[in-house]
């Protein structure tokens, strides 16, 4: 495939493994971006990607996320992902997803694999079957489902933001939009609406809506209107790409905190929320209590352990927040240098402990 090492060396993976089965059809990539830290995890993604360039993209970005989520979380595990290039909703059978697990046991561990858009809790279960190095299923010490420990993270990052933002300690009152309702956004609305805060939320299915309006007081907005609600606190937990320059210039918000990934379209976005006075709680930071859960099931799972764990996105966002204030950069920017010490941190304890074995 043309340009594959112009990629990984941009991107800087330690490995990328293409999996091919002609028998069950699994086409699948395995980004490996980073080891330092510990074993790289991450979950597998089943998409059908419109070529096989756009799915290697997607491996690079999202493995090399990891590294930097997993870094900033304070977590020993590095930065991995895998693709699988197949319509879920029509093309996933066990003899895909077994081809699936014994590619990731040909890794030996260096990956562990959960779950990710088009793949559930009875996927990793099957997966497991296959290779010892899948988390997130629903076996004895398995995690199953993260979306709850996701908002519980954002919750508490909410909460450093607001108190960051000059806003006081109580969430009492508070307005927070809330763009997508589905798993995290659903959690997430439990625990700011027990908090006292004031609902605006939005969704493409009316379902998803209907039961927030019913359960918490939710005030529902079209899709479009979501930008430019009358909030405190813009909370993305639907898509990507939702920060950029049509959207921006709509907010009124004084805060952005939600669980979706890459939120800011491009870089640049970040500054304007910066130059603006908006308080930005970088996505990756925010949204680890996922990872932090899964993670958990290495040690032996355990949620009080977990909780705790998780409570603690709180002192992340906090941090961040202040490096941004005191080095005047944007938060997005401030996570990318933590992450990036803690990474040159462990590689030069390791390149110590190797030359004290090597002596
Ligand atoms: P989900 O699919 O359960 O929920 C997303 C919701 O957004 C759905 O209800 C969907 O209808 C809605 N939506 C889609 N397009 C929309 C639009 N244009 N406007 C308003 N709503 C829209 O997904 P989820 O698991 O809740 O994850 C939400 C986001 O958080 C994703 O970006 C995901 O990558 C990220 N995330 C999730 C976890 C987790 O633990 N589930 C962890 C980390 C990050």
């Amino acid at each position: 495939m043309m340009g594959v090492f112009h990629d990984l060396e941009n991107y800087g993976h330690e490995q990328v493994t293409f999996f091919h089965d002609k028998e069950t059809g699994l086409k699948a990539i395995i980004g490996v971006h980073s080891t330092v830290l510990g074993p790289s995890l991450g979950g597998c993604r089943m998409w059908k990607y419109t070529d096989e360039q756009a799915a290697l993209r997607d491996v690079l970005r999202l493995s090399r996320g990891m590294t930097y989520k997993a870094a900033v979380a304070g977590l020993k595990l590095g930065g991995g992902k895998a693709v699988v290039m197949a319509d879920a909703r029509t093309e996933k059978t066990p003899e895909l997803l077994a081809a699936f697990g014994r590619a990731v046991e040909s890794l030996h561990g260096k990956y562990i694999t959960a779950e990710d858009v088009g793949m559930s809790v009875e996927d990793i279960d099957t997966i497991r079957k296959y290779t010892k190095h899948a988390v997130g299923g629903s076996n004895e010490g398995g995690s199953g489902d993260p979306s709850v420990m996701t908002a519980f993270g954002v919750f508490q990052g909410i909460k450093a933001a607001v108190k960051h933002a000059g806003m006081g300690t109580s969430l009492e009152g508070i307005k927070v939009a809330i763009q997508g309702v589905g798993h995290v956004g659903y959690h997430l609305a439990s625990y700011l609406s027990a908090a006292g805060a004031k609902l605006i939320i939005s969704d493409i299915y009316p379902a998803q809506i209907e039961k927030v309006v019913q359960e918490f007081g939710a005030v529902a907005v079209e899709p479009d209107q979501i930008y430019g609600a009358a909030a405190d606190i813009f909370a993305p937990c639907a898509l990507g790409a939702i920060l950029n320059q049509r959207t921006i210039p709509q907010l009124k918000c004084k805060i952005v905190a939600g669980s979706a990934n890459n939120q800011l379209e491009v870089d640049s976005d970040g500054f304007d929320l910066f130059n603006r006075g908006i308080v930005y709680a970088p996505d990756y930071a925010i949204n680890s209590g996922g990872l932090i859960n899964v993670a958990a099931e290495l040690d032996g799972y355990n949620h009080e352990r977990v909780l705790d764990k998780v409570s603690k996105v709180y002192n992340t966002i906090a941090d961040i927040l202040e490096r941004s204030k005191e080095e005047n950069i944007p938060p997005h920017q401030a996570a990318d240098r933590l992450a990036e010490q803690r990474l040159v941190a462990a590689k030069m304890l390791k390149a110590d402990v190797k030359e004290t074995v090597c002596r």
